[in-house]
């Protein structure tokens, strides 16, 4: 392997600790410590191992949790009233609604009726149109430890051209909104199911964000030698976890790269931290705009 690992382990457990740090100034200073409420609808294996993660870190970092467990067939109704009492308990900073939902919900609406200044995971659209226009409160989660990922290992987005494969609400178009922002000053191009010429479009990235859900999907064709690859993919396969990243191929030629696991995952939660005591800050006072980490 040429490339240099883009350790997202070590940098998620590095950047927890001053979130700690942080956390505990935070509840010297006489606030409520903040509270990060998870709500779990039904028993997905994937979902389930998220939210105990999400929890345990929280744990650690001196952010408290509580877990809203609800049968897969809850009602709309019912789930909307849980997300209202969160909304309104004014011990609970911030409120995460694990994705995805069962099919008889109206996750938009769910989403919707998170209190904008609870929305950890920035989902709500006002969370969303400030991100777009550069005024961000929260930034989304993934995304967000995609672009720490690559700063804090000192790789230049100015004037580089990224490309960005996947174009979802939750990774893609932010991760593209993102580096497009002034500060990171990037040239995005978007790909994605209906893109013609895929590979020739990659291959003129300095930097690759792998974000489609198949694994092993960017192979050595779709890089240039030197690249930062970064694979944000999470791919349950027959040998186990994969990233969209053939990694072994791909890190003989990349400059940088993302390990799956170890890379974009533990950075989604130490994001998710961020955004809680950020949350706890703008509600207890003492912080008027979005500082990012
Ligand atoms: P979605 O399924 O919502 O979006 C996938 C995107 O990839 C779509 O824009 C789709 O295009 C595009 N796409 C799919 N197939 C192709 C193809 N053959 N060629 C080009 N584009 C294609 O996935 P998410 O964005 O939610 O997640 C992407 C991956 O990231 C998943 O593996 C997920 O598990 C992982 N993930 C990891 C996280 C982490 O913390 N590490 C957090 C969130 C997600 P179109 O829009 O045209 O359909």
């Amino acid at each position: 392997m040429s490339a240099q690992l883009l350790d997202g382990k070590t940098l998620a457990r590095q950047m927890q600790s001053e979130i700690a740090d942080q956390v505990a100034a935070f509840v010297q200073g006489h606030k409520d410590p903040p509270h990060l409420a998870a709500v779990l609808v039904g028993h997905d294996g994937a979902s389930e191992v998220y939210v105990k993660n999400k929890r345990l870190a929280c744990e650690k970092a001196g952010i408290e949790s509580t877990l809203h467990r609800l049968p897969e067939d809850v009602s709309q109704e019912e789930l909307l009233s849980i997300v209202n009492a969160l909304n309104d308990d004014r011990r609970v900073s911030g409120i995460l609604v694990q994705l995805p939902l069962p099919k008889q919900i109206d996750e938009e609406r769910i989403l919707h009726a998170v209190n904008p200044l609870k929305d950890v995971d920035a989902f709500h659209p006002e969370n969303v149109g400030r991100m777009v226009q550069g005024h961000p409160r929260f930034l989304p989660c993934t995304p967000h430890g995609v672009i720490q990922l690559l700063t804090r290992n000192g790789i230049e987005t100015a004037g580089r051209h990224a490309v960005v494969l996947g174009r979802s609400e939750i990774v893609g178009k932010p991760t593209a909104i993102m580096l497009l922002q002034r500060g990171l000053d990037a040239t995005v191009t978007v790909c994605h199911s209906r893109t013609q010429n895929l590979p020739e479009i990659a291959r003129q990235a300095d930097i690759l964000i792998a974000a489609i859900g198949k694994a092993k999907f960017v192979t050595t064709n779709m890089v240039k030698p030197g690249a930062a690859v970064v694979d944000v993919g999470i791919n349950r396969t027959t040998e186990g976890l994969s990233g969209d990243v053939d990694f072994q191929a791909v890190s003989q030629i990349a400059g940088h790269i993302t390990p799956v696991p170890g890379g974009v995952g533990p950075m989604t939660i130490t994001m998710l931290l961020h955004n809680t005591l950020l949350a706890a800050k703008l509600q207890q006072g003492g912080q008027s705009r979005m500082l990012n980490a």
